[in-house]
């Protein structure tokens, strides 16, 4: 099939009149319409005026369109997967938030099992090893001191499909799991935390490579005392998650952290919750109860944000508009950035990766999505 727009976003370039060959499964060829010449009886399908770039990547997902991936319930975990996948997301990590471990293992049990099936693109873990000073809105009652035990029961029910574990690395023995993490092949995070500049220089070291949601949960910077963020931004080695809904962090705060860090260090994911895509009104995230009003997402007692209501489209149209970056660099961000971390065979629209594209209108609503070859149904579209 050979798909054409009038612009397509490469890992390399913007292309002007450009097109998409795809092979059932996945991309063939990529470039200007004109260098492209239909095959003989090949379908072209052309979308005047509108962008394709790559399927988005969710690294940092808990869930939508009313459900969620910590329950236990497969079925929930393949709604919430349909409902991201009909606004742009073909790629979404499923994001577990702080709860007693027995509950942790039967959801990762469940999730591996959907993993191996090529639904979702692995677990994220976000706890429970995290502080009690910067928890926001995950549940204090679930976070424990660090543990290598505990952690290595998760990553065995895992089988292989934990991508990523969020950790506070100031808790004893905080570094230990960070290198079995890391060990397991698996990518440590620092998140949810009050670590200092050293502390976190420290688990850097021990192998973290992500920054779990950037600012957002962790010790603000402080010209004496630069914490994490200044300590990540110094290291090119990892990749800072920013969640760019228009409330977690002031758009200027996303134009610099992506001018700092530079082109593939800048992750836009979600965070978004079961509320994603619903009305307002009352929700729970890990046993605890969010408000959802004028679509910011708050835990009832105490007003923290609770995670967002954003898919990752919504995230690419508030940089492109409200943060001015780059088309290119924003989709970045949004598709291969991540993809190198949790999905490598998503996320570009190069040769031999898996055939996963949106196409946006001029407004950058996504309109169509592509999964593995295949159009997926739209937001609101009943699967086939
Ligand atoms: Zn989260």
């Amino acid at each position: 099939m050979l798909v054409r727009a009038a612009t397509v976003v490469t890992p390399h370039e913007v292309v002007d009149q450009g097109a998409v060959r795809t092979d059932g499964r996945l991309v063939v060829d990529v470039g200007h319409a004109w260098d492209l010449a239909p095959h003989p009886g090949e379908e072209v399908v052309d979308f005047p005026g509108c962008t394709i770039t790559p399927g988005l990547v969710d690294m940092h997902c808990h869930g939508g369109g009313s459900t969620s991936f910590s329950g236990h319930d497969a079925a929930d975990v393949v709604a919430a997967v349909r409902f991201h996948r009909g606004r742009g997301t073909t790629t979404v990590v499923a994001s577990l938030v702080s709860a007693p471990a027995d509950e942790l293992a039967s959801s990762v049990a469940m999730l591996a099992e959907l993993a191996e099936e090529g639904l979702v693109a692995g677990t994220h873990f976000e706890g429970p090893f995290l502080s009690h000073a910067r928890c926001g809105a995950q549940n204090p009652a679930a976070l424990v001191p660090a543990d290598t035990e505990t952690m290595g029961r998760l990553l065995k029910l895992g089988r292989g499909t934990v991508r990523m574990v969020t950790i506070a690395p100031e808790l004893p023995g905080a570094l230990d799991v960070v290198r079995q993490v890391r060990d397991a092949g698996a990518l440590p995070a620092v998140g949810h935390t009050d670590a200092t500049f050293e502390q976190t220089i420290a688990a850097i070291d021990a192998g973290a490579r992500v920054m779990t949601h950037l600012f957002n949960g962790m010790r603000p910077v402080h010209h004496r005392e630069p914490g994490p963020v200044v300590a990540a931004l110094e290291r090119p080695e990892v990749c800072c998650e920013l969640i760019a809904d228009d409330n977690h962090l002031h758009p200027a705060i996303v134009h610099h952290v992506m001018r700092a860090a530079g082109p593939g260090r800048v992750a836009l994911m979600s965070d978004a919750i079961a509320a994603a895509g619903m009305d307002d009104g009352d929700y729970e995230l890990g046993g605890l109860a969010v408000v959802v009003r004028g679509g910011v997402a708050r835990l009832a007692e105490g007003g923290s944000l609770a995670g967002s209501t954003i898919t990752v489209s919504d995230a690419v149209r508030s940089v492109l508009t409200r943060s001015p970056a780059g088309l290119r660099e924003t989709v970045l961000a949004a598709t291969a950035t991540p993809a190198a971390l949790v999905a490598p065979r998503a996320g570009a629209l190069a040769p031999d990766r898996r055939a996963d594209l949106v196409v946006w209108d001029t407004g950058m609503h996504p309109v169509k999505v592509m999964v593995a070859g295949r159009w997926a149904p739209g937001a609101g579209e009943d699967e086939p």
